[in-house]
């Protein structure tokens, strides 16, 4: 690390973050603030926190480089670990929800596909490698790692991504490879899974030049924990009437426990959250006026139509208040324990939904509806992640045979917008929307 480096990073942190951002704000004051549809009710004060957070965290991105050894970490991986060492992590597939969203998903897809790539492997990879092949970005730059660290719980596509860009970029790649869960964790998946983890420390030591320090790994855990039980709390808000905001909303306020996890300001941040949720709750403020249906989302968002959804459905009186996307980072992290560090990391991380068997998820699912008073399922079939789209037809019938709940498939994907048909959406929404209204006639 160059100590030039490390000044300006810090110069930047102290200094140059905070002006910027309040010259940010001072603009957007200027500008009248737009009155939000009727069918809204008011906008969550935290989103202001949440942006200053993320725009922060891309902003001291650009100069971490040689200031803080920097890892590219995917959203399964247990970065808790990296914590420890002082790494400055960046979130692939967090850039490529932003890419999404802003609408470069197309864009940076085909610049992939030019150098080779299929149009089938999933566009946060494909966002990725166009990010490396045009440096082009909705976050200004993103900083070049020294270490590429991935798990497959998530998917098995991770490990191919990552060791491209490792291999372009000549810097290492650590995996964790987390068994698959069949029925239960075993005491051989879990012994497997910690002497990866212990294996990982000299490595990491070597990376960032820092010793491994139990008390500070023991710190990490517990406000990793911490994070993901607000999270929780949070969501679970939404099990009341009205809830307090939508799905729409978790989407974007997920950011923090997805990529902040295991640093004070994530942990801050919820804490901000929830009194606000609570005390909307507590007020009885809704965040769609009238909430007259209530519905959950399988899969990742759509990044690309969440405004255009959050409408669309708002403007029928639905609310989304649940999805098992933004239940998977309180489903697990909660299972970390500083008594038994590596054994609880390889439950935390072995569990995840997409590393857990069909069955669970179909039960998860169940009891999500029960407890949220779901009235109907939107289920995003994502032809970039076949690893969430697998079975939910199936899952699909099974839900409609057990509890009644009626559902629609809508056939998209996460950022690349060239594989949404605006016709065969729009058909099946209106057949849903029709469905659910006789529903309520009923
Ligand atoms: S295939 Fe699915 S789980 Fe894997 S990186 Fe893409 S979106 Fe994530």
């Amino acid at each position: 690390m160059s100590l030039i480096k490390k000044a300006k990073f810090q110069a930047m942190k102290d200094l140059g973050a905070p002006a910027l951002m309040a010259l940010g704000q001072a603009g957007k004051k200027r500008k009248p603030a737009k009155t939000p549809p009727e069918y809204f009710g008011p906008p969550l004060k935290s989103a202001t926190r949440l942006k200053e957070i993320m725009t922060r965290h891309y902003l001291l991105a650009r100069y971490a480089k040689g200031a803080r050894p920097v890892a590219w970490v995917t959203s399964g991986a247990p970065v808790e670990l990296l914590r420890v060492f002082g790494f400055y992590t960046i979130y692939p597939e967090n850039h490529g929800a932003l890419c999404g969203a802003s609408r470069m998903g197309p864009a940076l897809c085909q610049a992939a596909e030019e150098h080779g790539y299929h149009q089938d492997l999933c566009s946060y990879a494909r966002i990725d490698l166009g990010h490396h092949f045009t440096q082009k970005t909705p976050a200004g730059r993103l900083p070049r790692p020294d270490l590429m660290f991935a798990s497959n719980n998530i998917c098995q596509t991770v490990m191919y991504w990552y060791k491209c860009l490792a291999h372009y970029w000549n810097v290492p790649l650590i995996l964790f490879d987390a068994p698959y869960n069949f029925r239960e964790i075993t005491r051989l998946d879990i012994d497997y899974m910690v002497a990866q983890l212990k294996g990982m420390i000299p490595v990491l030591e070597r990376i960032s030049g820092k010793k491994f320090s139990h008390d500070r790994f023991a710190e990490v855990l517990a406000l990793a924990k911490e994070t993901s039980l607000l999270w929780g709390q949070a969501l679970a808000t939404m099990k009341n009437r009205p809830a307090p905001m939508t799905i729409f909303d978790a989407f974007i306020h997920l950011a923090p426990v997805v990529s902040l996890r295991g640093l004070k300001v994530a942990h801050g941040y919820y804490q901000m959250l929830l009194a606000e949720l609570q005390e909307r709750v507590a007020k009885g403020i809704g965040a769609v006026v009238p909430e007259k249906k209530r519905l959950m989302w399988d899969n990742i968002a759509i990044w690309y139509k969440v405004r255009e959804y959050a409408e669309l459905f708002a403007s029928h009186g639905m609310n989304f208040v649940a999805a098992t996307y933004t239940n998977a980072w309180a489903e697990t992290i909660h299972y970390l324990d500083d008594n038994e560090p590596f054994e609880s990391m390889a439950r935390a991380y072995g569990l995840v939904i997409l590393n857990n068997n069909l069955n669970h998820r179909l039960g998860l699912m169940e009891q999500m509806i029960r407890e949220y008073q779901v009235d109907g399922l939107v289920i995003h079939s994502a032809r970039s992640c076949k690893p969430y789209s697998l079975g939910q037809y199936d899952m699909k019938r099974l839900l409609m045979d057990r509890l009644g709940v009626p559902s629609v498939v809508i056939e998209a994907d996460i950022t690349d917008s060239r594989a949404y048909s605006e016709e065969q959406a729009k058909v099946r929404l209106e057949a849903f929307f029709e469905a659910l209204e006789d529903d309520r006639a009923a």
